[in-house]
């Protein structure tokens, strides 16, 4: 990809050149899906499905396979690690088109929910793993190698039922705290973006639908894509969408086929309006010269266009980048310029993961320092966005 920074935006602050809200937006109940749209095509234009037989036979996956009739079908074994598509460091531009092109339909087999305590209380097992976009400090691919597309979990109902169990034995929350002061806040998109998901199927649209019927729960995902058609799910105050936020020119340097930051800030108040909860995760800040100025006119900019109904209920994480020495040399391979500001070895320290890879983080101090001069603008610019957690 010659300048993969321009992927996603054209210049004209909207997606794929369209207004998203406008394209099809499911705000009008009734109108086409906006996953319908050119723009969402455009992002997502199928051509293979490699699926489990059990999933290809499934309903939900029956479905997928309906909605891309174009697509080829390949019968694979299991969905993890499916040669010559998962992997293939050496071969960027294929990569990344793969993650447009290319979905995998799997069944979920373990079903665990890990304690979190910092952006949720609970991890649930997620409904997808993978995703279509390409944002270069992303973490998801480093367990499936760097081509990995969309794999959609398609027994969404043994999820659904896990959550609700789980949910049962917790019984209420006990007392506040940094999650949610009275729900347990369960993360549903850990390994994905679950508004792209939506794109794909209604896996997205079921979990909306469960925790709505679970008063002491909160569904809770972050999300660099504005899909309208999430407006129309009436989610009643029980799933908290994160926009994620970064100063427009990092983003447009670094999150490769997403939305415009104007654009996911632009939806904040129409989400609010259709019964979510709208927070934003302030991630990743990378340090770079004048670093301090940006993330400055950025909350300026928060603190300008939200109204009054967004900032009343929003709350914000902060979260330092973290980096990967393979992630660091693939990326040198397509998208050099994005190394420039995200691998700064004189600030940074290595930390040997528990699979052997070596992940770099901002030295101590330089961290501590940061999220504190982090802390002074949103005091200073955006005095009503409470800061969850700064990490
Ligand atoms: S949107 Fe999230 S999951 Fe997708 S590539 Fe970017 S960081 Fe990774």
């Amino acid at each position: 990809m010659d300048d993969p920074s321009t992927a996603a935006d054209d210049g004209s602050g909207t997606l794929f050149g369209l207004d998203a809200l406008g394209a099809g937006s499911a705000e009008d109940h009734g109108g086409p899906a906006f996953r319908d749209s050119v723009a969402a095509r455009r992002l997502l234009p199928v051509r293979e499905i490699h699926a489990e037989p059990a999933a290809a036979a499934s309903p939900r996956g029956r479905q997928i396979i309906a909605r891309f009739p174009e697509a080829r079908v390949i019968t694979v074994d299991s969905h993890w690690r499916i040669p010559g598509l998962h992997g293939n460091e050496g071969n960027v531009e294929r990569w990344v088109r793969v993650k447009g092109e290319t979905l995998v339909l799997g069944e979920r087999k373990t079903l665990t929910v890990r304690p979190n305590g910092r952006s949720a209380d609970w991890i649930a097992p997620g409904a997808s793993n993978g995703c279509a976009m390409a944002c270069a400090y992303c973490y998801v691919p480093r367990r499936k190698g760097y081509a990995n597309p969309i794999t959609v979990f398609t027994n969404g109902d043994r999820i659904i039922a896990h959550l609700a169990r789980h949910i049962r034995r917790q019984g209420p929350k006990p007392a506040p705290n940094q999650c949610d002061d009275d729900a347990w806040v369960y993360d549903i998109g850990e390994n994905g973006d679950c508004s792209v998901d939506a794109l794909i199927c209604d896996n997205t649209a079921d979990l909306v639908h469960a925790f709505r019927q679970w008063p002491i729960a909160k569904a809770s995902f972050a999300t660099k894509f504005v899909n309208p058609d999430l407006l129309a799910l009436d989610p009643r105050g029980r799933t908290r969408v994160r926009f994620s936020v970064m100063p427009p020119e990092d983003s447009r340097l670094l999150d490769v086929r997403t939305s415009p930051v104007a654009e996911r800030i632009r939806a904040a108040a129409d989400f609010v309006d259709a019964g979510y909860e709208v927070h934003f995760n302030l991630s990743p800040v990378v340090i770079r010269p004048g670093w301090q100025k940006a993330w400055g006119d950025l909350l300026r900019h928060l603190d300008d266009v939200l109204p009054a109904g967004v900032k009343r209920q929003a709350a914000a994480e902060v979260i330092m980048l973290t980096h990967n020495r393979e992630l660091h040399e693939v990326n040198l391979g397509w998208h050099p310029r994005a190394e420039d500001v995200l691998w700064q070895p004189e600030l940074q320290q290595a930390k040997r993961s528990e699979n052997g890879a070596v992940n770099v983080r901002y030295r101590n101090r330089v961290k501590a320092e940061a999220l504190e001069t982090l802390r002074a603008l949103v005091g200073h610019h955006a005095p009503w966005l409470r800061v969850r957690y700064a990490f």
